[in-house]
């Protein structure tokens, strides 16, 4: 393990900033203060700006290879259209999981939570492959395989129609079994890679799926996540499902915990978000993607006024279409100054750091470990370049940073203490290697034509009262 001492580095401190040294010693922080006796090598941090990692928590890593051509359709449709054209090799999940890792290092992430897409029949090795993809590059993973019981057609209401649906190709059963596998085999929070459990939500799981996890959870100490209530279209789904609404079936099934992280939550009444604060459950804010889709706003001032924990996701690239973190915390900061009209309660740069950075921490059950800069805590850090022209002239420097267009502004990252970026470049892989690869398994393309959403269109738009 490789020590350290930034010295003259800004930090931010209650409402204002100091300059300060900040030692790292195997892995942690262990001192911060002007003035300090240097410790391992010396870093100048004149002019930057030190932060904690944020957390990049949710996304699905191989949906890059769909960005910027996936059709202007609601969530329902563009699930069938991203699935019949999803990549199905290995190698293209490796790429971009590693694409995904440097988007997210370079726009001021350190861990990343994928939701990762798996290769039906190549369950495991899809998992292992992502794994060595975040291992090379250095960020802490939290990969959360994506499972569900169901098939497709089930996650849309059936409306005044009689649907049937076909049986997904395998039972909860077995999908649970490749789980407890991927956790024997791969689950090494110590090393930066941690298994979450993660049916991708109640439209397309059955309670034996989520139970399931839950005791998967329990019995490994594993955080939960999953999709919740994204659309209007699930809002109606989970009524005619359960007769009551997704959160208070989740909680009624035990679901819903201090280690569950729920990306969405658009879709929710003033009961759901006390019973999310009431289980201590964390919402991850996916503006963007809820934009592109349609999906709505999520009423994320309403959640932290009813203490619910809440952090930021740029969901996979296919429905962003890109993996920076600034954009998203800066969108799913500014955006509810026009849904909420009491300014008081709009989020501010310096809440909006926070709630990336320990905000991420608490939604996988980590914050006595992660996410501020405190001392004893793991060093997951970020170095942003104030001198970087598009963070001038000098004001605030986080202000800048969240409400600016932060251009190209990460000089250095280090996870658990081991640097990663340095002079704003990924260290650990060759990024124009993976550029060169990314550029060679790819073509432009202007059109495609899901025969999916052609079978499912008319239903959708009946249902959908379109
Ligand atoms: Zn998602």
């Amino acid at each position: 393990m490789v020590n350290f001492t930034i010295q003259n580095v800004l930090i931010a401190v209650s409402d204002d900033y100091a300059t300060v040294d900040v030692q790292i010693v195997d892995g942690a922080i262990a001192a911060i203060s002007p003035n300090l006796q240097v410790i391992g090598t010396a870093i100048d941090g004149k002019n930057k700006l030190l932060l904690p990692g944020f957390f990049n928590a949710h996304t699905h890593s191989s949906e890059m290879w769909q960005r910027g051509i996936m059709s202007m359709f609601p969530l329902e449709l563009w699930l069938a259209e991203l699935y019949d054209f999803a990549p199905l090799d290995p190698e293209q999940v490796y790429l971009s999981a590693l694409g995904t890792a440097v988007e997210t290092l370079l726009s001021g992430g350190t861990s990343v939570v994928d939701h990762l897409v798996l290769i039906p029949g190549l369950e495991l090795e899809t998992i292992a492959i992502a794994t060595r993809a975040y291992r090379e590059v250095g960020i802490r993973a939290f990969i959360a395989p994506l499972i569900q019981d169901e098939s497709l057609t089930a996650g849309m209401p059936s409306g005044e129609s009689a649907q049937t649906h076909e049986p997904y190709f395998r039972s909860a059963a077995a999908t649970l079994e490749i789980i407890e596998e991927a956790v024997r085999q791969f689950h090494r929070p110590d090393e930066g890679v941690n298994i979450l459990v993660a049916p991708t939500g109640i439209q397309l799981c059955t309670d034996a799926l989520f139970q399931g996890c839950t005791e998967l959870s329990d019995r490994y100490n594993l955080c939960r996540h999953s999709h919740l209530l994204e659309t209007r279209a699930q809002e109606k789904l989970a009524e005619e499902k359960y007769g009551c609404t997704a959160v208070e079936h989740l909680k009624r099934i035990g679901y819903l915990s201090n280690k569950t992280s729920l990306a969405h939550c658009v879709w929710l009444n003033d009961a759901d978000i006390a019973i999310l604060a009431e289980t201590q459950s964390t919402v991850v804010h996916n503006p963007l993607s809820n934009l592109r889709l349609g999906s709505g706003i999520a009423p994320i001032l309403k959640y932290r006024q009813a203490g619910v924990n809440v952090t930021f996701g740029c969901d996979g690239a296919s429905s962003n279409d890109s993996q920076d973190l600034l954009e998203a915390i800066k969108m799913g900061s500014i955006l509810h100054n026009v849904t909420d009209s009491d300014y008081q309660h709009w989020i501010t740069p310096r809440q909006a750091v926070e709630m990336a950075s320990l905000g991420g921490a608490k939604g996988l059950n980590i914050a006595d470990k992660l996410g501020s800069l405190t001392v004893d805590k793991q060093a997951d850090l970020v170095l942003y370049d104030l001198t970087n022209l598009s963070l001038l002239p000098r004001t605030d420097p986080i202000g800048l940073l969240v409400l600016g267009r932060p251009t190209n502004v990460v000089d250095s990252a280090w996870v658990n203490g081991k640097q990663i970026v340095a002079d704003g470049k990924v260290t650990t892989i060759n990024v124009d290697e993976l550029r060169q690869e990314l550029f060679n398994r790819s073509q432009w393309e202007t059109k495609r034509k899901s025969e999916t959403v052609v079978q499912i269109e008319a239903h959708y738009r009946t249902v959908m009262g379109l």
